[in-house]
């Protein structure tokens, strides 16, 4: 049986301001085995690096909070943990690659003393020498010859400057990676090249992956499991098959596939999930997809749906109920 790595469990995440309160992670469960990578998809505003912040205790100081729940993470519980604690987690246990690594890179000091950092911060047991040869070798495995470690950040081009991004997330060998839409920034044909890299760096160092996306493609070539995630929650989720070929499947995860142009046919206008998300501030009541949802209910209106589950397939919509489909 897989080994659970993270466990998520009733995650509530707010953000404060002087004039209101944002609801930006609401009751999320989630686990994630060693090894495995997880796609979280949705899209923007669903809170999805809000729930990467929360791993990493990286919330904005004194605006983000979390409220309620549980995050474990190798047996650690990171919600309760000293701030010492998790600087000790940060990098070793868990590390996080950002969207943009322009704003990622400190552009003063040589990329390879930048990858040192880590090490030199972690691994206390290691001379100068270990940690040049661990720093040549990461660059090796990205793709970057080491005789460029003296250089710096604006010398590299920004599909370069991202594999260095993730040298430095994977130079201690995190047990897990939060890749916050680590391609977004690339063009297609270096974000094909950097995933690919990703890949097979996962598999040599076994480090299981969170992959914060919008990009079904990159899901789908990419992940083991999917969860879908839509206003601080998540709404559907299961293994590659049951979302890709499975027949049954929460409205806004329909919405989401139907809203990929089908290239093998004539298409005048894209289909579109109609409406917007709901306003954080002010989420509906019931289900929160109901204003935008073409089979709502009136219950929908009212109750809050709950999880239904088919074995590792779980969907959150009245619709359903558990052992669907069977
Ligand atoms: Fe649509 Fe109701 Fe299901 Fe929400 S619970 S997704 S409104 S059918």
């Amino acid at each position: 049986m897989a080994e659970k790595l993270l466990e998520i469990k009733d995650l509530n995440v707010i953000y404060e301001t002087d004039e209101d309160t944002v609801y930006a992670v609401n009751g999320l469960d989630l686990e994630v085995n060693k090894g495995e990578t997880l796609g979280l998809v949705g899209e923007t505003g669903a809170g999805k690096t809000t729930t990467a912040l929360s791993i990493m205790r990286l919330l904005p100081e004194k605006v983000g909070y979390i409220k309620k729940g549980d995050i474990i993470l190798d047996g650690i519980d990171i919600v309760n943990a000293s701030e010492d604690e998790m600087r000790s987690i940060r990098g070793n246990i868990v590390s996080m690659i950002f969207q943009d690594p322009m704003t990622s890179l400190n552009p003063v000091i040589p990329i390879g003393d930048q990858i040192a950092e880590a090490l030199e911060f972690h691994r206390k047991d290691l001379n100068g020498k270990e940690i040049s040869d661990k720093v040549d070798d990461i660059l090796n495995l990205v793709g970057i010859p080491p005789s460029r470690k003296h250089e710096y950040p604006h010398q590299f081009s920004g599909g370069m400057k991202q594999r260095i991004v993730i040298a430095i997330a994977l130079i201690c060998e995190p047990k897990l990676l939060l890749a916050d839409e680590p391609t977004t920034a690339l063009d297609v044909t270096i974000q094909a090249q950097v995933l690919e890299m990703m890949r097979e760096l996962k598999e040599k160092l076994n480090t299981a992956m969170i992959l914060i996306t919008h990009d079904m493609g990159v899901v789908a070539e990419n992940c083991d499991r999917v969860a879908i995630m839509y206003a601080g929650e998540i709404v559907e989720m299961g293994t590659i098959e049951d979302i890709f070929e499975g027949k049954f499947h929460h409205p806004y995860t329909d919405g989401l596939f139907g809203s990929i142009p089908d290239l093998t046919k004539p298409t005048r206008r894209l289909k579109t999930i109609k409406g917007l998300m709901p306003d954080p501030t002010d989420l509906p009541s019931g289900c929160y997809f109901h204003p935008r949802c073409e089979k709502a209910m009136d219950i929908c209106r009212k109750e809050r749906p709950k999880i239904c589950r088919n074995n590792g397939h779980m969907i959150k919509c009245h619709l359903f109920s558990d052992n669907f489909g069977v």
